[in-house]
């Protein structure tokens, strides 16, 4: 075939997005197939982004200032991406203008020695920073600040007070970095209506962040495409030349847009694909299908199957399959699909059609059992979440010293490890974890256990009178067995023996507070959720993408939870990385003569 014929087909399968999720269809492809190069362009650009969010606005803005002109293309009906839903936290140090006010002596040197630092580990073993790559590490370092201060400069409101530790994971341990963006007076994602003055300017929130850069991307020019979903990358050859521009999906119609310098792509990351996820971790089957972030934006690969395809390689893959941080989480919701703990969607969001419902939060986990697709319990239900380091996470912490190892307090956290390893019928995925309670729990709570608050209609919650009733009504799809009444009357019963005793014998829960004996009995869904990508495509210090050879693939750009090679969570390493991206890609030479 010839070379210039080439191209990549992305198709429907291997996402949760449309099938499991509940989802409007929407496609997580794959590369393979071939048509043509376009013949002519529709639209044509100097910079082309994909992504509206941490890092594609950035990204876009940047690159405008400098001169370019900038197509900015979002999958979705509206900006923002994961960014917009997010607390809104973002470490962003190495001697910004508010640690100096505050007299934190932080440096670009410290924060790379801090994020590189092999000799810190969490609390269950795993180390956060052991497996950055060193270069993008040193880049984030030096660009951590300048960032920072650009955010400022572009309207971006923060809470006013002293860089603090919350809300971070791996953001390195030696000084508080973590500062806040001011919710503002925008209408928010996960309500629909405006925080309430009185803690507009003090709430933190991805809301301002991310309004904030909207405003400044139109002020500067950026022409934003909502609505127009990447479906593939244009290279002149299959694995040489340079890249020519992106094909869009736009309502039914494809749209070939011609990239004369750059495209960059920002969209969000992995985790949204079943197959491409279980790359990293084969046991992320696809009833882990209550993301964090949908369904506002998915994360579904299109940037990483799209680059691969034109011979981009994967990056630092330990840092996605790490027992640490927030790369999978215990539910803070239950009876609901998308039961992230800090996300709670509510009847006057835009997506609340696809949410389904609001969800239970649990604030004492002495109410609820934690039975898996068996009907029998795993763990101790009040265990946290896997941690990831911050700073005072270690103390004392002495940079690089053996000892940080040494005197860790060994707290390992095993609830996803525990819920798998009670299914041997041969699947990789663990099946559904549900919540399993009584009416007086429901009192103790306060909770309403009917629609809007719990969603019955499409299998995330149950009820009934009698416990073996409630296991034979949980039919789901996947419910991937039948769940044996008679399991979940022993394990009721066993539990309700430990509330007796005050101990738990099987799991050591703290003593057992409340036995499940007052009808109705419940059944609500607590399967844990998937949340960060850790892994991605491999970029160098430039956000430029690397193929399988490790050269630079000319004109392909990446940052955010799409590019590999930095553990930190969230959204100071997307920022900051469109920042770097925009900034390369301006500067870059138009491709043609590249060609
Ligand atoms: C509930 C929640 C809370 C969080 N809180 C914090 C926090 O407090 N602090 C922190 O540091 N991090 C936080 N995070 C993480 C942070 O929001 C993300 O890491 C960050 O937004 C990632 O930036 P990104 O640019 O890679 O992806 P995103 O911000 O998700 O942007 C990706 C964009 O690309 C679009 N897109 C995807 N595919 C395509 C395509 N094929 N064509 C066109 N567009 C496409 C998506 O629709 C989306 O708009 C939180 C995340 C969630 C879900």
């Amino acid at each position: 075939m010839d070379p210039l014929e080439r191209d990549v087909v992305l198709n429907t399968t291997g996402t949760a997005r449309g099938s499991a999720a509940g989802q409007p269809g929407r496609s997580g492809p794959v590369p393979g197939g071939a048509t043509q190069l376009p013949l002519t362009w529709d639209r044509e650009a100097d910079v082309v982004v994909i992504g509206a969010g941490a890092t594609g606005l950035p990204a876009a803005i940047v690159a405008r200032e400098a001169g370019c002109s900038v197509i900015l293309v979002e999958a979705e009906n509206d900006i923002g991406g994961h960014a917009i839903i997010s607390g809104g936290n973002i470490p962003l140090g190495g001697g910004t203008s508010v640690q100096k006010q505050y007299g934190i002596d932080d440096s670009p040197e410290l924060l790379f020695r801090d994020l590189t630092d092999w000799s810190v580990v969490g609390p269950n073993g795993f180390p956060d920073y052991r497996y950055n790559d060193r270069e993008i590490i040193r880049a984030f370092a030096d660009n951590s600040a300048p960032t920072f201060e650009w955010l400022l400069a572009h309207g971006v409101v923060f809470v006013d007070k002293a860089p603090d530790a919350i809300g971070g994971n791996s953001v390195g341990n030696s000084l508080p970095r973590e500062m806040h963006c001011a919710v503002g007076h925008w209408p928010m994602i996960q309500t629909g209506e405006p925080a309430d003055p009185s803690v507009q300017q003090t709430r933190s929130s991805g809301n301002g962040l991310m309004r904030s850069l909207e405003i400044a991307a139109k002020t500067a020019g950026v022409e934003i495409l909502l609505k127009h979903r990447m479906t593939r990358i244009y290279r002149q050859a299959p694995t040489c030349g340079p890249v020519l521009g992106i094909g869009v999906d736009h309502e039914y119609e494809r749209l070939n847009i011609r990239a004369r310098k750059a495209v960059i792509i920002g969209t969000g990351g992995s985790t949204g694909n079943v197959n491409f996820r279980r790359m990293f971790d084969p046991r992320l089957t696809e009833e882990y299908c209550g993301l964090a972030g949908m369904p506002w934006s998915d994360q579904d690969a299109s940037g990483e199957l799209a680059a691969m395809a034109i011979g981009a390689s994967l990056w630092g893959f330990y840092n996605q399959v790490g027992e640490f941080g927030s790369n999978v989480t215990k539910a803070g919701f239950i009876g609901c699909q998308y039961n992230y703990r800090h996300l709670q969607w509510m009847p006057g969001s835009p997506v609340f059609d696809r949410a389904r419902a609001t969800g239970l939060r649990v604030a004492d986990w002495q109410n609820v059992i934690l039975v898996n697709m068996l009907g029998k319990r795993f763990y101790d239900e009040t265990g946290g979440q896997y941690i990831a380091n911050n700073y005072h996470s270690l103390d004392p912490y002495i940079q690089g010293s053996w000892r940080n190892a040494a005197n860790l307090k060994w707290t390992p956290n095993n609830f996803l490890n525990a819920a798998l390893a009670g299914i041997v019928d041969g699947h990789n995925g663990g099946g559904p974890i549900w919540a399993i309670f009584d009416a007086d729990a429901v009192v103790r709570e306060g909770w309403m256990p009917v629609p809007p608050h719990v969603d019955i209609a499409a299998g995330f919650f149950f009820g009934a009178n009698r416990l073996c009733d409630l296991a034979e009504s949980i039919v789901m799809k996947y419910q991937r067995v039948p769940m044996p009444p008679k399991n979940l009357e022993e394990t009721v019963a066993r539990y309700n023996s430990f509330v007796d005793t005050g101990v738990d014998e099987d799991f050591g829960k703290p003593a057992p507070l409340y036995k499940i004996a007052t009808p109705p009995f419940y059944a609500a869904w607590a399967t844990p959720v998937v949340h960060d990508t850790r892994a991605g495509l491999r970029i160098n210090a430039r956000c430029q993408v690397m193929d399988l050879n490790g050269e630079i693939i000319p004109g392909l750009y990446c940052g955010g939870e799409s590019a590999g090679g930095f553990s930190q969570h969230g959204l100071a390493r997307a920022v900051c990385q469109g920042y770097i991206a925009g900034n390369a890609a301006a500067a870059a030479r138009p491709l043609a003569a590249a060609a």
